[in-house]
């Protein structure tokens, strides 16, 4: 798990998600009450699977020599409440972040948001940064929703997945629809997808596509 955590942030950097060190990833350890996150303020060059940290369910440090990312209690609150996820990622990629700063949620105009996000991107509550709030918002707008993404209002994005990959892909992913949501806003009001339309892609995308043994 610290080779997968530590070699997915690569693509946080490949994919333009982050800039300097903010952005971090984790990875829960399956079968331990454990989870895998990058150290605090290192840089993404500097990073090895040796410097990754692990800490228990309560954000405590268990493993390494370096301190945890400074977002290490917001991992840990979703790992806590929200078993099905094993894969956190935590970015303020551009796009997606100018939607966070007017707390406005993206509304569902691409089918590629239907198939990965099934409906808008929401957004959670303003939270600072030092004890539970910011974990607490997560998992309360996640939950019950489809969107692995959440918009967290003046900040950034959260994402969850079952494995830390699915994590970065629905990164990567919110980040490029908030792009083109974006850009299509300045020429008019993008058209929603009726929700029927939205069920049934998001149905076939999570059930049908894709290579069978690759999902
Ligand atoms: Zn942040």
């Amino acid at each position: 798990m610290r080779e997968i955590v530590c070699a997915l942030h690569r693509e946080l950097v490949r994919n333009n998600l982050v800039a300097w060190t903010a952005g971090n990833i984790s990875g829960r350890v399956p079968g331990e009450e454990l989870f895998v996150i990058k150290p605090s303020g290192i840089s993404y060059d500097d990073l090895t699977p040796e410097s990754m940290v692990v800490c228990d369910l309560d954000g405590t440090l268990v493993e390494g020599s370096l301190a945890p990312s400074s977002d290490t209690a917001a991992h840990a609150y979703i790992y806590r409440h929200m078993p099905e996820v094993n894969g956190v990622v935590h970015t303020h990629s551009t796009y997606a972040s100018a939607w966070a700063a007017r707390g406005e949620p993206i509304p569902c105009v691409l089918t590629a948001m239907a198939d990965e996000f099934g409906g808008e991107i929401p957004v959670g509550p303003f939270a600072l940064i030092g004890n539970d709030d910011i974990g607490q918002g997560v998992v309360a707008t996640l939950r019950g929703r489809r969107s692995p993404a959440v918009l967290m209002r003046n900040h950034g994005v959260f994402t969850v997945g079952d494995s830390p990959k699915a994590a970065v892909k629905a990164a990567v992913m919110c980040e490029d629809v908030a792009r083109t949501v974006h850009i299509s806003r300045q020429l008019g009001e993008p058209l929603p997808i009726p929700q029927d339309d939205v069920d049934r892609l998001y149905d076939r995308y999570q059930n049908v596509y894709g290579q069978r043994s690759n999902r």
